[in-house]
């Protein structure tokens, strides 16, 4: 078995992938995670339609890889955030309804996958259009 580490959660936005693949570079990463990457994943674990789906995915990489780590990179601005209905008032309010969010997420990881760490990490768009990461 290919033992790796982390599993990462990551939307498919084009604006966040330089800044994630500087991350990945910095801290190399390549060849040591499995990713779920498409419009915001981190989204789907709130859907009781597939939620069972990404639990069980994440099941199946810890058997192949035995990563012991969850990673959400979760982005502001997000087309999937749109598609799913959010609308938000101010940018203070994008953020605390990601971090609500993020929040229900990572108590369900913790129940659904006792072993694994959980960590959010967050990305905002600036008013160059650029990614960068933020605190919260
Ligand atoms: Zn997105």
């Amino acid at each position: 078995m290919h033992q790796i580490k982390f599993i990462h959660i990551i939307c498919t936005e084009p604006r966040i992938q330089k800044l994630y693949h500087d991350y990945l570079v910095k801290n190399n990463l390549f060849g040591e995670f499995d990713t779920i990457q498409y419009e915001n994943p981190i989204l789907d674990f709130l859907n009781p339609n597939k939620l069972d789906k990404m639990i069980e995915r994440i099941k199946l990489y810890q058997e192949l890889h035995g990563p012991d780590k969850i990673i959400l990179f979760d982005h502001l601005d997000c087309g999937a955030y749109k598609k799913n209905g959010y609308k938000f008032s101010s940018f203070k309010n994008e953020v605390l309804k990601h971090q609500e969010n993020n929040e229900k997420v990572v108590e369900i990881l913790r129940r659904e996958l006792l072993d694994m760490g959980v960590e959010i990490k967050y990305i905002k768009i600036n008013e160059q259009g650029k990614a960068v990461w933020i605190n919260l």
